[in-house]
């Protein structure tokens, strides 16, 4: 039989980072599966500013780069692949592959979530030309060129503060007349002199021949419509969870999220959640962390109830550890 892993992580983010460190640490042989990036979103959040410890700039992607190095340097192996599906009917699970499959006796799922679109005409047209999912990634495009921000929201704000660092202007537009955003963001927004705000309005358009030219904005108290000419849109109006893969072999809840306990166990015996892609009500680095220590945790405690040629490190077997 192919070998099998302790723990298939799915989900290179904070989550899955930290679920790989201790259960590397725990000796439980795990792989940490991403097909993607590592660090999730937070490897493109350029001011991380809320995770302890988190000073040095640029906070998010130097963050997640060192949880990275901290979890292979205790044995937690990457694979860059992706997941499409599962098999958990027998008590060794398979994790299936683009491109075959992995045996594991516990599975923790933390894809995370992702940005959703707006659903505004012009969009997915003008998505890498001109409009943009992440200010990390594409900020440096739009250098002394005005932008617009679509939310309001901590990303759309935050995102908006790092824009200013490149764009002569930048150009919240936010359907409310207050921010969702946690107020210490938002007082460095308004005293953000390059950062204007447009209340009460959604984008109804994105326009542009080949390249973003301009958007048609309608006020929602007045219903107006007004022209708006900028370089760049970026859109900020949340996220969804990332469940694919895992869609129909667990519970989700109606949005999506996977439905777990305070332990990550999902309605699969083995199989936990970690992060933003699980019911929750605060999707931060520093919780998704948590939920990645938790997970680990008791997929370890799992195994040893349920597999019973378990090794276990010679202290616990002596009964040394408290
Ligand atoms: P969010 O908190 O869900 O905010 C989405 C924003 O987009 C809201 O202001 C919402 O307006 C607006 N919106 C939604 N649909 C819209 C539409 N169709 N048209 C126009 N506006 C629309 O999402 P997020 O800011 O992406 O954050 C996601 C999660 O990550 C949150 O839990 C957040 O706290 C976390 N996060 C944290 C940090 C941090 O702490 N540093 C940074 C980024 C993200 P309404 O306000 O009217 O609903």
């Amino acid at each position: 039989m192919s070998k099998v892993y302790d723990v298939v992580i799915v989900g290179g983010g904070p989550a899955g980072l930290a679920a790989g460190l201790y259960a590397s640490r725990a000796k439980m042989d795990a792989v940490i599966v991403e097909k993607g990036k590592l660090g999730g979103q937070a490897a493109t959040t350029e001011e991380l500013e809320n995770y302890p410890g988190s000073i040095e700039h640029p906070t998010g992607p130097k963050l997640m780069e060192r949880m990275r190095v901290q979890a292979e340097a205790f044995g937690t192996e990457f694979l860059k692949e992706e997941v499409v599906g599962f098999d958990f009917t027998e008590k060794i699970k398979t994790v299936k592959l683009s491109k075959g499959e992995l045996k594991t006796k516990t599975v923790i799922y933390a894809t995370g979530a992702q940005p959703m679109l707006l659903g505004a005409p012009g969009e997915t047209e003008l998505r890498g030309k001109g409009v943009s999912y992440c200010a990390t990634c594409d900020a440096d495009f739009f250098t002394e060129l005005e932008v617009l921000v679509i939310g309001g929201g901590d990303a759309a704000v935050e995102e908006a503060i790092y824009l200013t660092k490149f764009a002569e202007k930048v150009t919240i537009v936010h359907r409310r007349d207050e921010f969702r955003a946690a107020k210490s963001i938002v007082e460095k927004a308004k005293n953000n002199e390059k950062i204007n705000v447009i209340w009460n309005t959604v984008v109804e358009e994105i326009y542009g021949d080949g390249i973003v030219e301009g958007v048609k904005l309608k006020n929602i108290k007045t219903n107006e419509i007004t022209d708006f000419r900028t370089d760049g849109v970026f859109v900020f109006v949340g996220t969804r969870p990332i469940t694919e893969a895992i869609k129909g072999y667990v519970e989700l809840d109606a949005k999506g999220y996977v439905i777990g306990d305070e332990e990550m166990r999902t309605s699969v015996d083995g199989v936990f959640a970690a992060g933003d892609v699980r019911v929750k009500s605060l999707r931060q680095v520093i919780t998704a962390c948590a939920d990645g220590a938790v997970a680990a945790v008791n997929a370890e405690k799992y195994i040893e109830k349920n597999f019973e040629d378990v090794e276990l490190p010679d202290a616990k077997k002596e009964g040394g550890w408290v």
